[in-house]
């Protein structure tokens, strides 16, 4: 859905499908880089981070593998709870691989901290992060993220896979949710 579908419920655009797009292709290099000689497992974080998945896994010119996990940290308002949940375990052992998780957003880093220890007790060999979006000036505990798309303002955002309540996650580009929609 483009901006002018949206409508009022969109207060600004924060980042674009183009610099999106663009900012993936550059961090598919630096992954190739990485990574080089080594496999590499892609953990999608669902849902939010479906969109930067499907557009980042087919930016690598490389072979990859995926799986997914599904966790509940924010229940259905804006503000994250620490109170990390599975809801959908992955479906292998990661046993001695080198992971990268996808997500879509560090904002608190409670999440990310959380899932980051807890796939690195199974035994894997490495586990990076890459993530479309950061909000420094939230951040609650310090996650090394190792590849950042964009850091953006604390405001709570939407699109390009990430909802408030469960809307909004088809929206081509990121923008800031009008307060009149929440309030
Ligand atoms: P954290 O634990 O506070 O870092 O929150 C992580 C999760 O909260 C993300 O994976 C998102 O699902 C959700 N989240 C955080 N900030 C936003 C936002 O601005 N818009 C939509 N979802 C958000
Ligand atoms: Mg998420």
């Amino acid at each position: 859905m483009d901006l002018a579908s949206a409508g009022s419920d969109i207060e600004r655009v924060i980042v674009t499908q183009e610099q999106i797009h663009n900012r993936l292709a550059e961090l598919a290099l630096q992954v190739e880089k990485d990574y080089e000689g080594r496999e590499v497992l892609l953990i999608g974080i669902l849902k939010g981070a479906v969109m930067t998945m499907a557009d980042f896994a087919r930016s690598l010119n490389r072979h990859i593998e995926t799986d997914w996990m599904a966790v509940s940290s924010y229940g259905s308002g804006t503000k994250s709870s620490g109170v990390v949940r599975i809801l959908k375990d992955l479906d292998r052992d990661i046993l001695g691989k080198d992971v990268l998780i996808i997500e879509d957003i560090v904002d608190t880093g409670l999440t990310l901290a959380w899932l980051k220890s807890n796939l690195e007790s199974r035994g894997t060999k490495s586990v990076e992060i890459l993530t479309m979006l950061r909000k420094p000036e939230a951040a609650k505990v310090e996650v090394d993220v190792k590849y950042v798309g964009f850091d953006i303002p604390t405001d709570f955002v939407v699109g390009y896979g990430l909802d408030y309540n469960e809307k909004y996650r088809n929206l081509d580009f990121i923008g800031v949710l009008a307060k009149h929609v929440y309030s």
